[in-house]
């Protein structure tokens, strides 16, 4: 038994280093500054950027940097300016920035379409048109595709609860540790795996049942509900805090920071 779980640990240790791996300790140094002019950008259009204390600020300029460095970011039919690019870099940022010296590995692409995309993407059988995916096997597995006017609505729109960027790099870090399932195992300590499973079915319930104001999206499967659940906790954190607070809980254990109050101390990083 005892070898059993010790297999199955290191199963999905391996799993997770492949997609989202915690770098050497970087030192400012190792990391090119972000150009003087990105901060105000960032200010302009992030407000999780805005709301941070000084301090974590540069951190996450940092975290910026480090991504726009490592992650090539091109228009299919559109073009791509700076504040685009700091959309992506921040999307992925978000769900991570309670991890220190996390990065995406294996992400080394991310494709702007001006327009939603289906068809030949559609993975699910439905006619739903796709704001966003991340690519399953072969060539799109290091490759993400997003909607640039989706991307650029999700950070226009301060007080919606949705945020296509978010929501893709958060099935990003799902699926680390081999299943985009709704569950990050590697997040949650063993004995929070079942009950967040409950609060999930029972939150699906609640939206089946027109007592949520949580995106009706999340109810196609926990992943879905996770991704969006996921973008309400980094856009609304007040919102869902008053609204969900058991939600909001257990998302600032997994994702290892309070985008309500970002300046809060939490325990070690796991
Ligand atoms: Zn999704």
């Amino acid at each position: 038994m005892l070898i059993v779980s010790i297999i199955v640990l290191l199963v999905i240790g391996g799993l997770i280093w492949q997609y989202v791996r915690q770098g050497q300790s970087r030192s400012s140094k190792d990391v090119d500054p972000l150009p003087a002019t990105d901060s105000p950008l960032l200010h302009e259009h992030v407000a999780y950027y805005r709301s941070l204390p000084n301090d974590k600020k540069k951190l996450f300029e940092e975290r910026v940097s480090h991504f726009l460095q490592h992650t090539k970011i091109d228009g299919v039919g559109t073009t791509v300016d700076e504040v685009d690019k700091l959309l992506v870099a921040s999307s992925a940022v978000i769900p991570i920035f309670g991890f220190e010296g996390w990065y995406y590995y294996q992400l080394t692409n991310v494709l702007l379409y001006d327009d939603r995309f289906n068809e030949e993407y559609e993975t699910t059988g439905s006619n739903r048109s796709i704001l966003g995916m991340v690519g399953e096997g072969g060539a799109l597995q290091s490759t993400m595709v997003l909607s640039k006017p989706a991307l650029r609505d999700g950070f226009a729109n301060e007080n919606s609860k949705s945020n296509t960027g978010i929501h893709e790099f958060v099935h990003l870090l799902d699926k680390a540790d081999g299943s985009t399932d709704g569950l990050p195992e590697y997040l949650l300590g063993k004995t929070h795996i079942k009950p967040w499973v409950e609060l999930i079915h029972r939150s699906i319930r609640e939206i089946k049942e027109n007592q949520s104001d949580i995106n009706p999206y999340g109810i196609t499967n926990d992943a879905e509900f996770f991704a969006v659940v996921s973008e309400y906790f980094f856009k609304r954190p007040d919102l869902l805090e008053q609204k969900h607070p058991e939600l909001f809980a257990r998302l600032e254990e997994i994702f290892h920071q309070n985008p309500a109050t970002p300046d809060k101390e939490l325990p070690e990083q796991p």
